[in-house]
Parts: structure tokens; C-alpha cells; sequence
């Protein structure tokens, strides 16, 4: 367990997000609906139990020296997409989309749920829409009560909220596109800070950086496009997520990409391209800010990368009609994470086992199985090195 930590002169910086109703592309588009997310502050209750199985339970004590790990995710992306150009035996050939997050992984990382596996990534679903995935991937488990786009905050305990637990508020972030993605991040709002779509509300502490203030102006003037309503454009929210990383250093940011999705369902393969190539130039962007950030010595940050779901074929459609769309991938790099390169899970692994990566990496205090993915992503204290690349697929070329 860790004690929390001391927050020195850091301006304090909590943003209170104002839930406009925005949908999905998956629902028609509705008028913005203001809808407060003022919960009482509250004593973070004892996380939940994963139902994922312990394959981790042999895993080795999480290693040492990761003070900070940046979760990103990419909404509805295809793994195919994801692989695609890697040089991964199976995966389609061509210029890659994602040329940073492999080079990054052949560095110092793992990734997993692509071709020729017997274990897939999935979403537990029964839905593969976006706020069931999302309170899957942040509470650890499938949500119990939560199956489309319309559900409101979670009310199970995140890994967000148990970082909190033992941090600072504003050493928890999220800075996500779609708004609705506050829902799913914490069971309790204004615990720390949160800037989920276009236009935040209700600062309470916004400190004294003018250049995040004009980033998140900028964010809410350029509001709607790809996605609808209080949707913010992916340019704005990496812009200010970035700053934010730089200039407060949180233990734990989380980022919440969605242009694919959008220009997915507006049927734009072009665009759907596009915005993954972006996103892939974003993890590239974040991997340098770390580097900054942890100069001079090892590396003390994991970057994590998953979606929360994947779609069909024609890009337009996911969901519980489109089984496919529950396949998603895990990519992690950098410290404390194993050097597997791309590779094949021993066992199935869920959504939610995420969580468990998140808390083994910075090391939190939990009643909850870590759930498979720890073991396969974790690295272990002594890295095997003839051990994690007998594991290792073929590629990539990169
Ligand atoms: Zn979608």
C-alpha cells in the first residue's frame, strides 16, 4: 500500500465536468441534456471482485520503480487495424497505421489480441458499445447494470478511484473526447480531475496555467465534429491531456481518444484511417513527454493502450449484433512492463483484467484478483529474457 503523497506547491486543478447528453455515433443524436455529477465525496469502498480467473495468481510481486502510468484508449478500433502493417504473421501487409505503438512495444513492451492466437482480448459485453466498455475496463469487471450508451455514473469502485485512494486529486486525471466517458472513470464525480468533452463546468480550481485554459477553450469552440454535440475533437483533448501531463506529472492520466469511432460509424474509412494514424503520432507524443519527464535516469512510467471495443467489417456497426466487435487488444510499454514484443495470451483475457495491470503497476491495495493480463504484460522482477522471447511471434518488421 502506498501512503499518499505529498502534492508540494503543484496548483491544484480539478475540473468539474458538466455532462452534456452526448451520444454515441450509435444513437441518434439528441440535444444536450446538463446533468450534474455531484455525488457526495465518499470513502472509496472496497473494490470489486473480478471475475476473471486467476491465471496471474503464480505472477511475480510487480516490479518496483513505476511511478506513473498513462492509460490511453481508442475507441472502437479493429484489431485488424491495430496490426495492420506490423509485420505480425497474419496481420494484413501494407504501410502501418500504427508504426509508433509497434516500435514502441519491439522496444519495451507488450501487446496483445492479434492474428493466429487461441486466446483472444475480448469485451465481456453482451453490448460492445462504449459505456459498458469503458466501466468494464475501469471497474475490473463487467458493469452490472449497464448495457448501452444511455446508463448513468458508475457505481462500482474504479481503479481510478482506488488510485485516488492514495493520491492526490490531482494526481488522478482523465481528459477524454466523449463526454460520457466521466460516467465510467469514478463512482465518485470531483474526486479528481476530470475534462470530458468540449465543455468543462463548473472549475473549481483551475490553478494558474493559461496554456491548458486556451487548450480547453479551443476544445470547446471546436465542439461536435467527428462525433456530435459536446464531442471533442481528439486534437484538443491530446492537446490538453499532454499539457497536463507535462506540467503536473500525474501518478495516474487517463486518455480518452474517440475520432476513429466517429469517422467508423459515419462510414469515412478514410477518416477511420486517418484518426488511427493521429492517435498512433498521440502515443508517440505522450511516449516523448515521459521521457522527458523521467530524464536522467531509468524509466519510471508504463504506457498503456487499449480499446473498448472492436466493430465489423464495414467500420459503421458494433455491438451485440456484431460479434466481432468484441475482440479488442492491449499494448503496454515501458517501465515495469514485460519486453514480449506482440504475442499470445496463455489464457482468454477480459476488458476489465486492464484494471488489474493498472493497480499492479503502481502497486494499490486491493481485495481483487489481478486477473490474467498482469501476467502476461507485468514484468517480472528478474526480466526473463530467453523466457519472454520464446514467446514472441513472428515480427514485427518494424
Ligand atoms: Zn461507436
Amino acid at each position: 500500500m502506498i501512503v499518499a503523497r505529498a502534492v508540494g506547491g503543484r496548483a491544484a486543478l480539478i475540473l468539474l465536468t458538466l455532462l452534456a447528453c452526448n451520444v454515441k455515433s450509435t444513437e441518434p443524436p439528441a440535444l444536450a441534456t446538463a446533468e450534474r455529477l455531484d455525488a457526495p465525496r465518499a470513502d472509496v469502498a472496497p473494490a470489486p471482485a473480478s471475475p476473471a480467473p486467476s491465471a496471474a495468481e503464480a505472477s511475480p510481486a510487480p516490479p518496483p520503480g513505476v511511478e506513473r502510468v498513462v492509460l490511453i484508449t481508442l475507441d472502437g478500433l479493429r484489431w485488424q487495424e491495430v496490426f495492420a502493417g506490423s509485420g505480425v504473421e497474419g496481420a494484413a501487409g501494407g504501410p502501418p497505421l500504427m508504426p509508433n505503438l509497434h516500435r514502441l512495444v519491439a522496444e519495451s513492451g507488450t501487446i496483445l489480441g492479434g492474428p493466429g492466437c487461441e486466446h483472444d482480448v475480448r469485451a465481456s459485453g453482451p453490448n460492445y458499445v462504449s459505456l459498458p466498455g469503458y466501466m468494464e475496463l475501469f471497474g475490473g469487471r463487467p458493469p452490472a447494470a449497464c448495457r448501452n450508451n444511455k446508463c448513468g455514473q458508475t457505481k462500482a469502485t474504479t481503479v481510478l478511484d482506488e488510485v485516488r485512494a492514495t493520491s492526490s486529486a490531482e494526481d488522478v486525471a482523465v481528459f477524454s473526447s466523449w463526454s460520457k466517458y466521466a460516467r465510467a472513470v469514478t463512482r465518485i464525480p470531483h474526486s479528481f480531475v476530470v475534462s470530458s468533452g468540449a465543455r468543462t463546468a463548473n472549475v473549481r480550481h483551475l490553478g494558474d496555467d493559461a496554456v491548458l485554459r486556451a487548450h480547453l477553450d479551443e476544445g470547446a469552440a471546436h465542439a461536435g465534429f467527428p462525433g456530435w454535440g459536446d464531442y471533442r475533437p481528439d486534437e484538443h483533448t491530446g492537446r490538453a491531456a499532454l499539457r497536463y501531463l507535462e506540467t503536473v506529472r500525474p501518478r495516474l492520466l487517463v486518455v480518452g481518444l474517440g475520432d476513429a469511432d466517429d469517422y467508423g460509424h459515419r462510414g469515412d474509412p478514410k477518416g477511420y484511417r486517418r484518426a488511427i494514424g493521429e492517435a498512433d503520432a498521440f502515443i508517440a507524443d505522450v511516449d516523448r513527454a515521459v521521457s522527458a519527464i523521467d530524464a536522467g535516469g531509468e524509466r519510471r512510467t508504463a504506457i498503456v493502450v487499449t480499446t473498448d471495443h472492436g466493430r465489423e467489417r464495414s467500420l459503421r456497426h458494433h455491438g451485440a449484433g456484431f460479434p466481432d466487435s468484441a475482440r479488442v487488444f492491449v499494448a503496454a510499454f515501458g517501465a515495469g512492463i514485460a519486453r514480449r514484443g506482440p504475442t499470445c495470451a496463455t489464457s482468454p483475457l477480459r476488458l476489465g483484467d486492464v484494471a488489474g495491470v493498472v493497480r499492479a503497476l503502481l502497486r494499490v491495495g486491493t481485495d481483487a484478483p489481478e486477473g490474467s493480463l498482469v501476467a502476461e504484460v507485468v514484468a517480472p522482477p528478474t526480466n526473463d529474457a530467453a523466457g519472454s522471447n520464446a514467446r514472441m511471434l513472428a515480427g514485427p518488421s518494424l
